[in-house]
């Protein structure tokens, strides 16, 4: 009788990790700069009706292959990133670049990485740690819980090419350069600059027409890095999620950042408690309360920045 039970149970667990989760209907390619395709996500948090895709997976067209930038939340949103690939091009996927441990940026790999078993995965030697300590397994369930399952069949398939500051990777005629942040928006990014496009992905140290996520992050590291980025004045952003463009994909979300942590800074230190603070913050956000998640993440972004505030002041 155990021994029966077992094989049941075996089989049913074998049988389910193959039919689960859900596809991912084809979304439209947006051709950014002569290189670079986006697909700009919905701008929300993962749910059952987007099947967890939200983010903005792209992929550059070089001389020789593809490079593919944050392939997205699960297998089922890669296998579609692939699909995408090979309507524009029959050229291999090569590389693959990872923006930060958020698994909605780069669970997708998996499917990059069945497709085209030679891809090289790419990220912060942070991130690909995170991912390790038990990163990948938080963000797997996460994703599943947030989508009611339709991640499910994801396995986390971990970038092994650790990136530099600085490093340049050179692609069938294209150069990548990167730009690693110790502490931005969490303590894994990298930004990745397409020389010959002018263009910059962001990953989420840029998000723009909706609010971004603040709680592994740095309001002074994340100005920084994005100080850094826009100080290049590239013709192109792409924001991790949100509408690609010039420098103001980059450069609102900054604005905020910095509106945010100044006030944070000068209020904290008139004894104003956060609820005070967001008080005198409210009338200058006219820009920012259009943005998706701008409600539900305003008042917790004011107490992170509280909180960094009194903390840089000791
Ligand atoms: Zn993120």
């Amino acid at each position: 009788m155990r021994a029966s039970t077992s094989v049941f149970v075996f089989l049913f667990a074998s049988i389910s990790a193959v039919s689960a989760g859900q596809e991912i209907p084809d979304y439209p390619v947006q051709r950014v700069s002569k290189h670079v395709y986006v697909i700009h996500g919905p701008r929300e948090i993962p749910n059952p009706t987007n099947r967890g895709f939200m983010n903005n997976p792209a992929f550059v067209i070089t001389d020789q292959s593809v490079v593919v930038v944050d392939p997205g939340s699960s297998v089922h949103i890669g296998e579609m990133v692939v699909r995408q690939v090979r309507k524009v091009t029959d050229r291999p996927v090569s590389h693959v670049f990872v923006s930060h441990i958020h698994g909605d940026h780069w669970l997708g790999s998996a499917a990059i990485k069945h497709a085209y078993p030679r891809v090289k995965i790419y990220a912060h030697p942070q991130m690909i740690a995170a991912a390790k300590g038990g990163g990948a397994q938080v963000w797997l369930d996460f994703l599943s819980r947030l989508t009611n399952g339709a991640t499910d069949g994801t396995r986390a398939e971990l970038p092994t090419e650790l990136l530099q500051d600085g490093q340049e990777i050179a692609v069938g005629g294209l150069t990548f350069r990167a730009y690693l942040s110790e502490h931005a928006h969490t303590r894994t990014d990298a930004m990745i600059e397409v020389v010959e496009d002018s263009l910059m992905f962001l990953g989420d140290i840029g998000v723009y027409q909706r609010m971004g996520r603040m709680d592994d992050g740095s309001f002074r590291g994340n100005i920084a890095a994005l100080d850094r980025a826009l100080t290049l004045n590239l013709k192109h952003y792409v924001p991790g999620h949100g509408p690609s463009g010039g420098p103001e994909a980059g450069d609102a979300f900054r604005q905020y950042l910095k509106m945010v942590y100044d006030a944070a800074v000068k209020y904290s230190e008139e004894g104003l408690a956060p609820y005070e603070i967001k008080a005198k913050l409210m009338p200058l956000m006219d820009k920012y309360r259009k943005w998706p998640l701008f409600a539900e993440d305003f008042g917790k972004q004011v107490s992170l920045a509280v909180l960094e505030a009194e903390q840089a002041a000791f």
